[in-house]
């Protein structure tokens, strides 16, 4: 039943009124596209039978270690769990050898992007990054009323990275007004990196004052060697910030834990915005288990290399161009009929994400799942195109 239509004169209480009631940022906001409704088509096909490569989460799970510790974590669901989280950030501090005080722990690294926008740029102030970089940045950019710089990126056309960060032009695109750059290495959804020397090239010319955050979410699972982590220079930039996630190749996404690396200066200021209990704590505990079992993030990382290389052949063999990619997805250009051929797949529980709202309406994004879960996307999709190379 729809509520009874306002009475004259009393107010809509629908979107748009209390749009015009939110702060200048959250006015021109549009909430992120977390993709198709994964409820209702589980709901439809079933869990077995729907395969979900939209997400880029880890088809492999996590560590049995990490479901041991929130069984354990079952007798205390009635406390409040560590506000400052500190056995996590001892751990975390040992693996990256930084202090705790150099780490920030977030509800997701998805918290912690936005609240560094939230802490460090407002209206007047400006952010910069690519275009193609990762949705949220220009989520949290907007919701903290500042100004988006969008850098053009790296062409298509280009025999090297192409679709990559450009970051000579990032660096210039850098004004007094800038608070701010968000770079993520490698990228989501275009799966492109850098290595060291670039990275140097580009600190050298970022101003101390402007705050560089490079978005690591996929770090663990980079495997080339031109790929080059921001980690090794916190200790000489005091104005950097590494943010981390366990829901990649950790494979715990559905615990929502993220983490940051920066100078404690930095961690200190923004624990003023941080909710107090962010973290629960079946996922503090998990992810300290998680850490502690290297052996199943190894395996995870060295299987999705492999499964990587071999989906991207595949598909190269049926004509289609492939990114490069140091994540676990692969960027895939589709064509005119890329819609098409999403939603059709769709229509047989095969959901993959489509990449209109980053401006890449040809393609589509496609994590990587195991080798049987891309044998039926591969057998999907030669039942739809008649591409088989067979
Ligand atoms: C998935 C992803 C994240 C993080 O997600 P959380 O689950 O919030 O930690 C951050 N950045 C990029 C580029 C991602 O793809």
């Amino acid at each position: 039943m729809s509520a009874a239509p306002a009475a004259a004169g009393c107010p809509a209480f629908d979107e748009a009124w209390f749009a015009a009631r939110a702060s200048r940022g959250v006015q021109g906001l549009k909430a992120y596209d977390p993709g198709h409704d994964l409820v209702a088509l589980r709901r439809k096909f079933g869990e077995e039978r729907l395969l979900e490569l939209g997400s880029n989460e880890n088809p492999y799970g996590p560590s049995t270690a990490a479901r041991m510790a929130i069984l354990d974590q079952m007798q205390s669901l009635h406390r409040y769990p560590d506000p400052l989280g500190l056995d996590l950030k001892r751990a975390l501090a040992t693996l990256h050898g930084v202090d705790t005080g150099a780490i920030l722990l977030g509800n997701g690294s998805h918290e912690l992007l936005m609240q560094l926008a939230q802490v460090f740029a407002g209206p007047g102030d400006e952010v910069v990054y690519s275009q193609y970089g990762f949705a949220v940045f220009a989520l949290a950019t907007q919701c903290a009323g500042a100004s988006a710089r969008v850098v053009p990126a790296r062409t298509r056309d280009r025999a090297d990275m192409p679709l990559g960060h450009d970051l000579d032009a990032i660096a210039a695109a850098i004004t007094p007004a800038t608070r701010l750059v968000y770079v993520a290495n490698p990228n989501n959804p275009t799966g492109t990196w850098f290595g060291v020397d670039a990275l140097d090239a580009f600190l050298a010319k970022v101003p101390p004052e402007v705050i560089v955050v490079f978005d690591e979410a996929y770090a663990e699972m980079a495997v080339a060697p031109d790929y080059a982590s921001a980690l090794g220079r916190l200790g000489r930039h005091g104005n950097l910030v590494v943010t981390r996630t366990f829901s990649k190749a950790y494979g715990l996404a559905g615990l929502r834990v993220g983490y940051l690396l920066a100078a404690p200066g930095l961690v200190a200021v923004m624990e003023r915005v941080r909710e107090s209990f962010n973290v629960n704590g079946p996922a503090l505990a998990a992810c300290e288990a998680a850490l502690d079992d290297a052996a199943h993030l190894d395996s995870c990382v060295r299987r999705n290399a492999v499964e990587r290389d071999a989906l991207a052949q595949a598909l190269q063999r049926r004509g289609l161009r492939v990114f490069p990619s140091q994540t676990n997805f692969l960027l895939v250009e589709f064509g005119p009929q890329t819609a098409l051929i999403e939603s059709a797949l769709v229509a047989q529980g095969v959901v993959l994400r489509p990449m209109g709202g980053y401006g890449l309406p040809d393609c589509l994004r496609i994590t990587v799942g195991t080798a049987d879960e891309n044998q039926r996307l591969l057998a999907a999709l030669d039942a739809l195109l008649d591409l088989s190379d067979a």
